[in-house]
C-alpha cells in the first residue's frame, strides 16, 4: 500500500444477453438447467472458509416443480453462529488491513466470473430455485451482481479521494476504517444480486460478515459462495449460515461485537430486528448501523393525456414480470376513466397472451411464487376479491399448486380506493385497479400519496408537462424511485440509485456510493508540523 495512486478499470453496466433462438447463450443455460435439475447438491455451511455439515439437512425443490429434490441443504445450531461470529472477528485482523486495490481485485474478479464461467450457471440456479424466466435471471443474478460488484469498486475509490482542505502547516487526511467488529447480512429470496451484493459491499469496505440467506434462495446463493471463493475471499470474511432465523438472529444481535445489519427483506422482520437491535444498545460496543430495503406498494398513475397502450405496457410488465415479486413490481394502478376502456382491453390481451409453466421452457413469460405460503396467502386475497362487492377480477383470478405454485396473473378492479388489496402488499401477481374521474386528477394524487404505509417505487404517465409536475410535487414523499413515462421497476446500478423510505426502509441506496458510505467509520487524521510550544495566543499579550 502507498506505492501509487491506483485508478480502477471504469464500470460499465454489463450487456444483458438476449438468449435469442439459436443463440449460444441460450443453450448453454438450458443445458447447465437440465444437468442442475437432475443432479442433487448439498449445501454446507461455510465457516472460517471451511464447509461446515450438521448432519441437521432440509431438502431444496423448484417452486415451479415442488416434488422434485434438487438437493438439501444444512441448518445450524448456536454453537455455528458463535463459530462464524469468532471466525470473522479473527479474519478482521488482517482483512481491516488489507490493502484497498487488493480487496478490490478480489471482487472485480469475482464479477468477471460470474460475466463468463460461471454466467450460464448462476443463471440456471436462479431459474431452479427462484423459478425466474431466462430473462429475469440474466437481468438479476448475471447483470445486476456483475454490476454490483464492479460499480462497488468505482464508490470505493470515490469514497476515498473524499478528502477535507489542508493547510501549509498542517495536513488533514480522512481514512474510512471498516466498523469495529463484525457485520450482519440478511438477505431475500427475490433477488440473486441483493444475496451476492448484501454481504460484498460489506466485505469490499474491510468489514467481516456473517451472511444468512434465504431458505428459498440456498440453492443459488451457493453458486456465489462458490465465486466468492474461486475469486479469493479470504477465510472468515463472509461467513454464511443457514437455519432458523430467529435462533441465528438472537445469537447474532446478542453478541457486543455486533457492529452492523445489511438487511433486505420484509417490513415487519425489519421493524423486529430494529427493537431487538434497540433493546441489545446498551451492550454494544459501537452503536450498530442499519440499514434496510424492506416492502412496497407501488403505484401507476396515468393521466388523461397518457397514452393507453403505453400505460397497459407498463401495467403488463410492472406487475407481472417475476409473477409480481419485485419489491418495485406495480401492485396499485389509478386510470382515468377516459381512458380505462382501451387500458382495460389491452391489459386483458397482454395478459390472456401470457403464457405459464417452468423456466425451462423458454416462451412462458409467467412462472410460479416462490413458496406454498405465498401461494396460500394470494389465493386467499384473489378468493376475497370473489366475493367482494366492491371488488371485481377482470382477467386471472385462477391458481393452481399441484405441481408448481402458479397464480394466474390477475387484475382486479375496486371502486374503493382503500379496498384491502391496492394497501397490502401481496407480493405476487395481482394489480388492483381504481378507475378515478378525469377531473379528479389532483385529488387522485392525494390519494396515492395516503394509501399505503411504503413509500418505495411509483409512476406518473403523462404527455402533459404540468401534470407531470404537479404529480412530482405531490407525489414527493410517497417514492424513492419515481418513474415518468415508464413502468416503476427495473432500477440499474450505476443509473437509478435504488431505495424507499417510509415503511418501505432506510432509503440507503443500494448501487451508490451512499450505500458504502453506511460500511464505514472515518477517522479523521491532523498532522500538525511545527507544533506548538507555549500556551499563550497574542492576544493575551
Ligand atoms: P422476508 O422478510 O420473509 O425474509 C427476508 C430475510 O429475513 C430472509 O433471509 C429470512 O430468512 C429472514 N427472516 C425471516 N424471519 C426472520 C426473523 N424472525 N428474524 C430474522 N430474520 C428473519 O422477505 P422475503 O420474502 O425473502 O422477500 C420479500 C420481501 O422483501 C418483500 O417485502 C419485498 O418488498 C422485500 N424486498 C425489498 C427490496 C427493496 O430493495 N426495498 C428488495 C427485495 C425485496
Amino acid at each position: 500500500m502507498g506505492k501509487g495512486f491506483f485508478n480502477v478499470p471504469i464500470a460499465v453496466n454489463e450487456t444483458v444477453k438476449s438468449y435469442a433462438p439459436g443463440s449460444p447463450e441460450r443453450d448453454a443455460v438450458l443445458n447447465t438447467y437440465k444437468e442442475m435439475f437432475h443432479s442433487k447438491i448439498d449445501v454446507p455451511l461455510y465457516i472460517n472458509g471451511k464447509d461446515v455439515e450438521t448432519g441437521n439437512t432440509r431438502t431444496m425443490s423448484p417452486p415451479h416443480d415442488h416434488q422434485h429434490i434438487v438437493g438439501t441443504y444444512h441448518l445450524a445450531q448456536q454453537s455455528h453462529i458463535e463459530e462464524a461470529i469468532t471466525s470473522a472477528l479473527e479474519a478482521r485482523k488482517t482483512w481491516s488491513q488489507m490493502p484497498w486495490e487488493q480487496r478490490a481485485a478480489i471482487f472485480l474478479r469475482a464479477a468477471e466470473l460470474i460475466a463468463g464461467p460461471y454466467r450460464a450457471k448462476i443463471n440456471a440456479a436462479t431459474m431452479i430455485a427462484q423459478s425466474k424466466t431466462i430473462h429475469q435471471a440474466e437481468i438479476d443474478s448475471a447483470c445486476e451482481l456483475i454490476d454490483f460488484l464492479r460499480f462497488n469498486v468505482q464508490f470505493m475509490i470515490d469514497i476515498y479521494r473524499e478528502q477535507p482542505e489542508s493547510t501549509s502547516e498542517a495536513w488533514n487526511r480522512v481514512e474510512y476504517r471498516p466498523l469495529e467488529g463484525f457485520t450482519y447480512a440478511v438477505t431475500p429470496f427475490n433477488f440473486t444480486a441483493i444475496a451476492g451484493n448484501l454481504p460484498a459491499c460489506m466485505a469490499l469496505m474491510g468489514n467481516v460478515v456473517v451472511w444468512k440467506p434465504s431458505d428459498s434462495q440456498i440453492y443459488s446463493a451457493k453458486v456465489i459462495m462458490d465465486v466468492f471463493k474461486e475469486a479469493g475471499v479470504p477465510a472468515g470474511v463472509i461467513n454464511v449460515v443457514f437455519g432458523d432465523p430467529v435462533m441465528i438472529t438472537n445469537t447474532v444481535l446478542a453478541n457486543p461485537d455486533f457492529s452492523g445489519l445489511h438487511f433486505t427483506g420484509s417490513t415487519f422482520i425489519f421493524r423486529e430486528l430494529w427493537k431487538q437491535i434497540g433493546n441489545n444498545i446498551h451492550n454494544y460496543k459501537t452503536y450498530p448501523r442499519i440499514v434496510g430495503e424492506t416492502g412496497g406498494k407501488d403505484f401507476i398513475v396515468a393521466h388523461k393525456s397518457a397514452n393507453a397502450k403505453q400505460v397497459a405496457t407498463a401495467i403488463s410488465r410492472g406487475a407481472f414480470e417475476f409473477q409480481g415479486q419485485k419489491c418495485s413490481a406495480a401492485s396499485r394502478a389509478y386510470i382515468p376513466e377516459s381512458l380505462w376502456e382501451d387500458v382495460k382491453n389491452y391489459v386483458i390481451e397482454d395478459v390472456n397472451s401470457f403464457k405459464m409453466g417452468s423456466p425451462e421452457d423458454m416462451s412462458n413469460f409467467i412462472t410460479a411464487v416462490i413458496h406454498e405460503g405465498s401461494f396460500d396467502k394470494l389465493a386467499k386475497y384473489i378468493n376475497q376479491a370473489k366475493t367482494d362487492s366492491d371488488a371485481e377480477i377482470i382477467v386471472g383470478g385462477g391458481f393452481d399448486k399441484s405441481k408448481g405454485y402458479f397464480i394466474e396473473p390477475t387484475v382486479i378492479v375496486t371502486s374503493n380506493p382503500k379496498y384491502t388489496t391496492m394497501c397490502t402488499e401481496l407480493f405476487g401477481p395481482v394489480i388492483t385497479i381504481y378507475v378515478y374521474k378525469d377531473d379528479d386528477f389532483a385529488q387522485t394524487l392525494k390519494l396515492v400519496d395516503e394509501t399505503s404505509e411504503y413509500a418505495l417505487t411509483g409512476a406518473i404517465l403523462s404527455t402533459d408537462r404540468y401534470a407531470i409536475d404537479e404529480a412530482t410535487i405531490a407525489l414527493q414523499n410517497s417514492a424513492g424511485n419515481f418513474y415518468i413515462n415508464d413502468k416503476p421497476t427495473g432500477a440499474v446500478v450505476g443509473q437509478q440509485p435504488f431505495g424507499g423510505a417510509r415503511a418501505s426502509g432506510t432509503n440507503d441506496k443500494a448501487g451508490s456510493a451512499q450505500n458504502l458510505m453506511r460500511w464505514v467509520s472515518p477517522r479523521l487524521i491532523k498532522e500538525t508540523f511545527i507544533t506548538p510550544e507555549d500556551y499563550r495566543y497574542p492576544f493575551l499579550g
